[in-house]
C-alpha cells in the first residue's frame, strides 16, 4: 500500500508498505479520506516526537476485512473511525470512562494511522463506527477531532439553546480535549 510516512522532523515521505496485518479482534479499513490535523503538524514540526511514523487519527473508510471474532461489520461497510480508541476491559472502560481507557488506543499514534491506504483497527467491534449513507468520506473525516470537542463543549458542557449567540476561543486545555475526546470533566 502506499503511506505517507514521517521519517524524521519535516521530512515526509510517500513510501511502498506492506498492507499491515490485523488479528482475531481486528479489523482492517481502506481508507478514503483523512482529516488534517494541527497535531499532525505538531508531529512533522518535531513538537511531539515521531511515536509511529504514519500517523492519521480523523478517517473513514470501507471495511475491507474481519478477524473472526468480529460481529458488528463485515467486508463492504462504511465505517468511521473515533480517534479516541478503548479496549473495553481496562478500570476506566468498565466505569463507562471509555474516553480515558488505559490502551490509548488512538490511530497513528498507537498503530498506523490513516495516512496510509490501509488501517488495521485493533478490537474493530468497539472501536469503529458505521457511516450513515447521507454523510460521505470527506465530511466524515473532516468531523475529527474538532466537531467532538466543540459538540461536547456545546451540548454537554454550556448547554447552549436555540438562538443564543456565543463566542468560542481556542484554550490551553484543548490539548487535553484532543487525548479525551473532550468528554472529560476538566475543562
Ligand atoms: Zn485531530
Ligand atoms: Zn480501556
Amino acid at each position: 500500500m502506499k503511506a505517507l510516512v514521517i521519517e524524521d522532523v519535516k521530512k515526509a515521505v510517500v513510501k511502498d508498505l506492506p498492507v499491515p496485518e490485523i488479528d482475531q479482534d481486528g479489523i482492517l479499513i481502506k481508507a478514503m479520506a483523512n482529516g488534517v490535523c494541527r497535531s499532525d503538524w505538531h508531529v512533522w514540526i518535531g513538537d511531539h516526537g515521531i511515536i509511529q511514523p504514519i500517523i492519521g487519527h480523523e478517517f473513514a473508510g470501507v471495511v475491507e476485512e474481519v478477524g473472526s471474532n468480529i460481529t458488528n461489520f463485515k467486508r463492504g461497510d462504511r465505517v468511521i473511525v473515533p480517534f479516541s480508541g478503548s479496549d473495553g476491559t481496562c478500570p476506566h472502560c468498565i466505569a463507562g470512562d471509555t474516553h480515558l481507557c488505559d490502551s490509548f488506543l488512538v490511530p497513528g499514534t498507537a498503530y498506523q494511522g490513516g495516512y496510509g491506504e490501509y488501517v488495521a483497527i485493533p478490537k474493530g467491534d468497539r472501536n469503529a463506527i458505521h457511516l450513515p449513507d447521507s454523510l460521505n468520506f470527506a465530511d466524515a473525516a473532516a468531523l475529527g477531532c474538532r466537531f467532538m470537542s466543540a459538540y461536547h463543549g456545546v451540548v454537554d458542557r454550556v448547554n447552549v439553546l436555540p438562538g443564543e449567540w456565543l463566542w468560542w476561543y481556542w484554550s490551553f486545555n484543548n490539548s487535553n480535549c484532543f487525548f479525551h475526546g473532550c468528554i472529560c470533566n476538566w475543562c
